[in-house]
């Protein structure tokens, strides 16, 4: 077992620590945060003063921050992780975070003798709970070994997308994918509304043809059809349209950048934009299908 550096204990980043400890890791934990910092220690870790302090010593980093500001920083900037940190520690950031910070960062940590991966998560903060995250990595086939491991105690799926930022990468493909299907399954009910046809016929019927997808069988936007789904919670997250706008607009900075075309993850963020620009970014993202029918 590893002594492991963990730093942003929030909503994702508390569970994925409790997960490692449970599995048998020492765990030095920081987090602006205190009360996050606090309950990580009443969960067995010991607590940093700083990020550097957690650096310090360990094995491995994981780091689990809101965005590509905060991991500069930590990594690169005020916090000091890569200076810090003993030469070949592997450095394993989990943040969902822009391609290009993902890269600037892993180069940065490879000049300071590390090994470096990026490795952003679905599963939201019931997958971090159960330990069933899928884990996105980008980042040397050695450093992917090295990690596997670590992430087998907080994740199900470990898969490795290529060299650096191609986790990254996989992650907002993805969640672009999602965000535009989302939508399109939103219209699709809210047509059937007009139609006259029922919300359980519709589900029944597309779920077995070609409109099947993830949005529509796993986290169906009306109530009824999937029990589990945020719908029959008054679109209580899951999943919150602030989080999904955050992916979306990573996803079409990226496209710009790139120079691909992504027309409709362009008219799937304004929609996101839109309805958390009218107070529901807290909602679930699946919750739009209300802004769509003019509810
Ligand atoms: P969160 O805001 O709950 O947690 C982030 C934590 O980082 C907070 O505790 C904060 O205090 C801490 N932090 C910020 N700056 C810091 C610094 N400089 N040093 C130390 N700690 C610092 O966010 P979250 O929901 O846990 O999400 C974390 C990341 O995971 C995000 O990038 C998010 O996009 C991604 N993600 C979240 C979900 C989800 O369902 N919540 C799902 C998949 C991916």
């Amino acid at each position: 077992m590893a002594t492991i550096g963990f730093i942003g204990l929030g909503n994702m980043g508390g569970p994925m620590a409790r997960n490692l400890i449970k599995a048998g890791h020492k765990l030095k934990a920081f987090d602006v945060m205190k009360a996050n910092l606090d309950a990580a220690v009443a969960a067995g870790a010991a607590a940093a003063a700083s990020a550097a302090e957690a650096a310090r010593d360990v094995e491995a980093i994981v780091t689990m921050l809101p965005a590509g500001e905060h991991v500069r920083d930590v990594y690169m900037g005020k916090g000091e992780v890569i200076k810090t940190a003993t030469r070949g520690t592997l450095l394993i950031d989990c943040s969902t975070i822009d391609v290009e910070t993902a890269r600037a960062v892993n180069a940065a940590a490879t000049a300071g003798g590390h090994e470096m991966l990026d490795a952003p998560v679905s599963g939201g903060t019931s997958g971090a709970e159960a330990a069933t995250l899928t884990f996105m990595c980008g980042g040397s086939d050695a450093g992917f070994k090295r990690a596997e491991p670590i992430l087998k105690t907080m994740g199900k799926n470990i898969l490795h997308a290529g060299p650096a930022g191609n986790g990254q990468a996989a992650k907002i493909c993805n969640n672009m994918i999602l965000g535009i299907s989302m939508i399109a399954v939103c219209e699709g009910f809210n047509l059937a509304e007009k139609l006259g046809l029922d919300a359980q016929k519709l589900f029944d019927i597309s779920s077995k043809s070609s409109g099947q997808c993830w949005s529509m069988t796993t986290y169906c936007p009306v109530p009824g059809p999937v029990p589990t789904s945020p719908a029959n919670r008054d679109y209580k997250p899951g999943f919150t349209a602030a989080m999904m706008l955050k992916d979306m607009k990573l996803a079409l900075q990226a496209a710009n950048a790139a120079g691909a075309a992504t027309p409709l993850g362009a008219a799937a963020q304004s929609l996101y934009a839109l309805y958390a620009a009218g107070g529901r970014g807290g909602d679930d993202f699946s919750g739009v299908i209300r802004m769509l029918a003019g509810k």
